[in-house]
């Protein structure tokens, strides 16, 4: 171990702030430009915004807030209770939707907070017709993804129950994320065909992924989420989008090890030569996945540093000995610029969508625009 490690770097202490946290810088005038990249690209459609599970991480009230001012008037969220938070900072001519149906909650909550459902059974469909037989909802067919939405089969049933057409016609692509999927055409097809059941209700089945399938798949509505933060099926070069995330978390510790050690929980990392490890303040806990154990990478003192180990509730361990400069209190970055988003969640066997939206409760999150 070099003799000066570890008390080479010094810092400044401050009062009651705690610097040493991860943190995520999330801009929103960047998700404006996307959303605005994505609205010139389907130019036909109106384009909503799906900002479950808090904006994927992202801030549902700061997202909504912004992408409001940017005109959209319908978003998408999965539970009601999300929809009732939502409802207190959008306009009150801001439609929204929440896909999992009525989970359970009586129609008259849809009601006072001026929710529209997305009927998926004909359990939600018997439910709504009985208690809000008046108030607008979307109805979901599953065309292929034997996930949610109403079996083809049952679209006579619902009629017989269903007093006036749904307001929204929705189906989901499986498929998407493969331009080359034959199943894409299929769905669409089943869609198009199921819907002449409903002539009046604008139709709609493609989130991100669908939105480069080409101009079929636009229909009335067009669903982005991922897109909108700027992950997700590679778009085409004519519409640019951005990530909006910067995760960063601090360096607790430089130190120098020899050759022969092992690094964390299991010893999973042999060091086979003399190794500067910079432990970083962030862990499992925090969302960062236990599968970027000995795979991730992180962006430190210009340098790519390996994640070397295994993650930990509240630590990760980085081989920094090409970043020479490191030094306690420094930031390293996660995802951000230098760290793409799609790239690092591939080294942990996943999609963007599950990095974004795991981000934890101890992380502090700032934001820009
Ligand atoms: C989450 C979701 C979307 C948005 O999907 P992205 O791939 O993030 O664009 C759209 N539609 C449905 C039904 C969803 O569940």
């Amino acid at each position: 171990m070099s003799p000066a490690s570890g008390t080479s770097n010094a810092t400044t202490l401050t009062g009651n702030t705690e610097p040493f946290r991860p943190s995520t810088v999330i801009d929103l005038s960047i998700v404006a430009a996307n959303y605005r990249a994505i609205r010139s690209h389907c130019p036909a459609s109106v384009t909503a915004a799906v900002v479950k599970a808090d904006a994927y991480g992202h801030g549902m009230a700061e997202v909504a807030a912004t992408l409001s001012e940017e005109g959209a008037k319908d978003f998408f969220v999965a539970y009601p209770h999300e929809g009732e938070a939502l409802r207190r900072v959008v306009p009150s001519d801001a439609n929204i939707w929440v896909f999992n149906g009525l989970c359970g909650t009586l129609p008259g909550y849809f009601e006072a907070h001026a929710l529209r459902p997305v009927l998926n059974t004909l359990v939600d469909i018997n439910h709504w017709t009985e208690y809000s037989p008046k108030a607008p909802y979307a109805l979901h067919l599953d065309t292929g993804m034997s996930r949610l939405g109403l079996p083809t089969h049952q679209i006579d049933a619902a009629q017989k129950r269903l007093t006036h057409p749904p307001s929204l016609l929705m189906s989901h692509l499986a498929q998407a994320d493969d331009p080359e999927a034959s199943a894409n055409v299929d769905q669409l097809d089943a869609f198009t065909a199921a819907a002449t059941h409903f002539p009046d209700s604008p139709l709609s089945i493609s989130a991100t992924g669908g939105l480069w399938l080409g101009a079929d798949f636009h229909l009335d509505m067009v669903r982005p989420g991922i897109g909108l933060y700027g992950g997700g099926p590679t778009p085409p070069t004519t519409c640019d989008l951005t990530p909006v995330l910067t995760l960063t978390a601090p360096v607790l510790s430089v130190e120098t090890h020899p050759k022969g050690g092992r690094v964390g929980y299991g010893g999973t990392h042999l060091l086979e030569a003399e190794t500067t490890i910079a432990t970083l303040g962030i862990g499992y806990a925090d969302g960062y996945l236990r599968t970027f154990s000995n795979t991730g990478i992180v962006w430190l003192g210009g340098h790519e540093c390996p994640v070397i180990g295994r993650v930990s509730m509240d630590l990760i361990t980085v081989d920094a000995t090409r970043a020479k400069t490191v030094r306690i209190g420094d930031r390293a970055t996660l995802l951000g610029p230098e760290i793409d988003l799609e790239a690092q969640a591939m080294r942990a066997g996943t999609i963007g969508y599950e990095l974004t939206s795991a981000l934890g409760g101890r992380i502090c999150r700032n934001w820009t625009r």
